[in-house]
């Protein structure tokens, strides 16, 4: 069929309420959004002149706040001096130094910072890093990664493979062969040990000593976690959990790795979280906060271990990011820990949390609310039909509630946070680190009155 100017017009993939925008993650035949314009220190303005409290700190990214001109400055300087040089063969005085103090920053000997540009990237590397690391120990056979059900790990197709969402895979499918998935420690939801939490979380890191033997240790190379599950909903490691999960690891020479990538930078009040959970991990994957999202950057950090057999002669590691280490980034990035320092944003957090979670919990009386869970500046409240049965919304509620009123709601009275159902339904609250107890209650008070509004559709 031939197509007139009329046609291809309406045709015209240019047509939706987009323009040419494709978002991520988003259904294209969604109405527009608000266009965001403005930020400032906690708070969001749109092109409407309407202000927001931003209580998702954009994506798990803005510790420091929106506006931070110190920050635009150092940008500026250093796009002055270098814009852009690779850390392939090279240094640029911004990437060693970033290097130098991210080293310094984790624990015991997490010395060596690959740079990326992201997420993805750097649980990407830290597979890539894993299965050469094996080979060069002379164990060519361990390649295998074990997630949790459920957990984010990004997009590229290693990590997608890591990643315990089946929805977000199959239409990827075959994906990089090698992930396998065992429980996370959802405890809202224990079908194990319901009763002693505990005890539910050595059930739960036992399954991945089971998986392993299940794959076989010769084929293992590496565990990865958050240290707080984000999707699902702000999954909390039981006491001991790490522990065991260390013990496993090392029993059966598999690599630990600490996917940071919102658990880092202040999110639970400690530059690494692993720090704040008491585990060492092998590998730590990080990215967001690092430089409160004024640049993108991401990194992976491992142990003297890990990196030791690269050492010599001619070996390499044969992966890299043209914009991985970026100048400007980096600048930013060492700037934004500065701030980090002056401002005691790690205490603040520490100092905080209780009062964070008290006031969230507040919501606890709400008959759509049946629990509130998380640590440091990382809450997610989760939604449900029936409190006493704990009986969870069904496809067409969740349609209703969490992707059509819940966050135009929202919005409309003030908050951008996150209703996310990737696993049972909840709303995510992570607001920048320089909030205090007026977000908090301005954040309980909207979400009061909106899901308030919301049971009333169920
Ligand atoms: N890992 C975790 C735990 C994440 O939450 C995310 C993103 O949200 C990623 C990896 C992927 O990061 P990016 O989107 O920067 O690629």
């Amino acid at each position: 069929m031939t197509l007139t100017e009329p046609d291809l017009a309406a045709t015209s993939p240019a047509r939706t309420d987009w323009g040419h925008l494709w978002p991520h993650f988003t259904r294209l035949s969604s109405p527009r959004v608000p266009v965001i314009t403005r930020g400032e220190g906690a708070y969001l303005w749109d092109d409407r002149g309407r202000r927001v409290l931003d209580g998702l700190s954009g994506l798990f990214v803005v510790q420091a706040g929106h506006g931070r001109r110190e920050l635009a400055q150092v940008m500026a300087e250093q796009a002055s001096q270098l814009a852009y040089f690779p850390v392939w063969g090279y240094g640029t005085r911004p990437a060693l130094e970033l290097a130098d103090r991210l080293a310094a920053a984790a624990p015991g000997d997490l010395d060596r910072v690959f740079f990326t540009t992201g997420g993805g990237e750097a649980i990407e590397s830290a597979w890539k890093v894993a299965k050469q690391y094996f080979k060069l120990m002379g164990k060519p056979l361990k390649h295998k990664v074990i997630s949790r059900a459920v957990a984010y790990h990004g997009t590229p197709q290693g990590a997608l493979a890591i990643t315990g969402l089946p929805a977000m895979k199959q239409q990827f499918e075959p994906l990089t062969p090698g992930g396998f998935r065992v429980p996370n420690t959802n405890f809202y939801r224990a079908t194990e040990h319901a009763d002693d939490l505990e005890a539910f979380g050595r059930w739960a890191a036992d399954r991945i000593e089971e998986a392993i033997l299940f794959e076989g240790a010769d084929t293992v190379a590496a565990v990865v976690l958050e240290p707080v599950q984000n999707s699902g909903g702000c999954f909390t490691p039981p006491p001991g959990y790490f522990a065991r999960v260390r013990e496993i690891c090392d029993k059966h020479d598999v690599l630990l790795v600490s996917d940071e990538v919102i658990c880092a930078f202040g999110r639970h009040g400690t530059t690494f979280a692993c720090e704040k959970f008491g585990y060492q991990p092998d590998i730590i994957t990080c990215a967001k906060g690092m430089s409160s999202g004024y640049a993108p950057i991401g990194a992976m950090i491992t142990t003297n271990r890990v990196v030791e057999p690269f050492l010599h002669g001619r070996t390499t590691f044969p992966h890299g990011y043209t914009f991985g280490g970026h100048p400007v980034a980096a600048a930013v990035s060492l700037a934004n820990l500065d701030l980090f320092d002056a401002e005691g944003l790690n205490q603040r957090v520490l100092a905080n949390e209780q009062a964070f979670g008290d006031t969230l919990r507040k919501l606890l009386d709400l008959p759509i609310v049946g629990d509130v869970r998380g640590d440091g500046y990382f809450w997610a409240v989760e939604l449900v039909k029936d409190k006493a049965t704990r009986h969870t919304l069904d496809a067409d509620e969740r349609e209703r509630l969490i992707r059509g009123y819940l966050p135009e709601a929202l919005f409309d009275n003030g908050l951008y946070c996150r209703p996310d159902d990737r696993g049972d339904p909840v709303v995510q609250v992570a607001p920048p680190l320089i909030s205090g107890q007026a977000e908090f209650d301005e954040i309980e008070r909207i979400l009061r009155h909106t899901l308030t509004e919301a049971a009333e559709l169920l």
